[in-house]
């Protein structure tokens, strides 16, 4: 089946006029948002809303959300990974409430960290752990150090990542020259400065820049989970972990997003060595809080080269980092829900998605596909598997993935924004699996008919 656009565009007309009058509640608050919030949002990304206004939320539980306009939705994006616990975890919610009462934040430890770091040490292998209240942070912090133990300037990170906010990593490759990836706001330079790119599973690119010997770390997801899912080849990880020891420059592995794989991420999973490990999001259960890990080697080159009268001007910074109630709640969170059991419950329910949307693809001759990295799937509008970050970026197709998400949104469900991507938290159930594969047989024949 080819996609007729004119045939998309009425249906998105279509779902728009839906939306639009389906929500007045969320379109007033919207229009009152204007008068004192830039766009009207609080953060500059909500104005990318499938809809034309923002549905506003009124309270949310496990999977589900209720908006204000009275209407529920099963919530399959969960919060981009920060709500992959479920919204409102009861255990994190009663540490979060209990430690609130006692105090904040204090510039001072509690016990808490101790366990945390611990809990840590045991999932990813890493011994030695600090915390910020952003993975951005955590990848910025990261690269500091990084760039700081090797006295070497730059970075390489893999066409098409994402990593948060990090002046470094915003940088593509354009016909083999790295340039500021576009819509880059007030870069402070231009990032072939900073950084070196190359494609995902693209090994001899990787020796070659590597072979600079001015590369301080590759920050590396496991698996790009930013421009759809792209996998690792076989062999990838072995090789990028030989080749960047051989030269002298450090990984580090962003399990942000790649936590869906398992307790201890994608590196436990898939026994990855990293030198450093970053991961925020869903650890706190929601609550701003983000680690970064250390090997002991890392480590000692850190003690070795710095100093503690400078410890609070170095750089690395946050007064809010390390405050009681998100240790309180990073605890609770590993103690008692992103747990083992957790997974053994929304590893197979991510299955049946992919399952369900795979049925309807094959049902309907789409060249599309549908992949999973455990808790976490996602179709994209190519046949096959990407290779890499250039080839899954030639088949964004922006007007199909607005009414993708809108047709979904109008019928209860939200996906992950930007992308079609579904994370099962450990509240979803088959039910709201099976409600998506309907959805989405729904949405799919509206397009082939006619
Ligand atoms: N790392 C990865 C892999 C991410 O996908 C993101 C955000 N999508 C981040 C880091 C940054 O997270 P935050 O915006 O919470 O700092």
């Amino acid at each position: 089946m080819t996609i007729d656009r004119a045939r998309l565009r009425t249906l998105l007309a279509r779902e728009q006029e839906e939306f639009q009058a389906a929500h007045p509640n969320s379109r007033a608050l919207f229009e009152r948002a204007r008068k004192s919030l830039l766009g009207g949002v609080p953060m500059n990304w909500m104005v990318r809303s499938p809809g034309s206004f923002p549905i506003f939320v009124r309270e949310a539980s496990g999977a589900r959300f209720t908006d204000v306009d009275g209407r529920s939705y099963l919530d399959l994006g969960l919060g981009d990974t920060g709500a992959m616990t479920g919204h409102a975890p009861a255990a994190s919610v009663a540490a979060i409430a209990e430690r609130a009462r006692r105090g904040i934040t204090f510039m001072l430890p509690t016990e808490d960290a101790i366990w945390v770091g611990e809990e840590l040490a045991r999932r990813f292998g890493l011994p030695f752990w600090q915390t910020t209240l952003t993975a951005t942070d955590a990848n910025r912090f990261a690269i500091r150090l990084a760039r700081h133990v090797t006295k070497r300037k730059k970075i390489l990170v893999f066409n098409w990542c994402y990593h948060g906010t990090v002046d470094e990593t915003f940088a593509t490759l354009s016909r083999g020259v790295v340039g500021p990836r576009s819509g880059n706001l007030g870069p402070p330079v231009n990032p072939s400065e900073t950084t070196r790119v190359v494609e995902f599973n693209d090994l001899p690119a990787l020796e070659a820049a590597l072979a600079h010997g001015d590369v301080a770390c590759v920050l590396a997801e496991p698996a790009l989970t930013n421009i759809g899912i792209v996998h690792p080849e076989p062999g990838f990880h072995a090789a990028l972990r030989e080749m960047t020891r051989r030269a002298g420059t450090l990984l580090v592995i962003d399990e942000t997003h790649t936590i869906s794989a398992g307790p201890g991420g994608y590196t436990r999973a898939h026994g990855l060595a990293p030198d450093i490990l970053t991961i925020g999001k869903p650890i706190a259960g929601g609550m701003p809080a983000a680690v970064y890990g250390l090997s002991a080697e890392v480590a000692d080159r850190i003690r070795a080269a710095t100093n503690v009268e400078e410890a609070d001007t170095g750089g690395i910074g946050g007064t809010l980092a390390g405050n009681a109630l998100s240790l309180a709640a990073m605890r609770a969170t590993l103690e008692h829900v992103l747990t083992e059991e957790a997974y053994a419950r929304t590893i197979p329910l991510a299955r049946r998605f992919v399952e369900g949307v795979e049925g309807v693809i094959a049902e309907h001759g789409l060249p599309w596909h549908v992949t999973q990295l455990g808790c976490r799937a996602e179709y994209w509008f190519r046949a096959t598997r990407p290779k890499n970050g250039a080839e899954a970026a030639a088949s964004i197709d922006s007007e199909l993935d607005r009414y993708m998400h809108l047709a979904a949104l109008n019928r209860g469900i939200l996906m992950t924004p930007f992308h079609s991507m579904a994370l099962i938290c450990p509240a979803t159930t088959e039910a709201d699996v099976d409600l998506h594969t309907r959805v989405f047989r729904e949405s799919v024949e509206a397009l082939a008919a006619g």
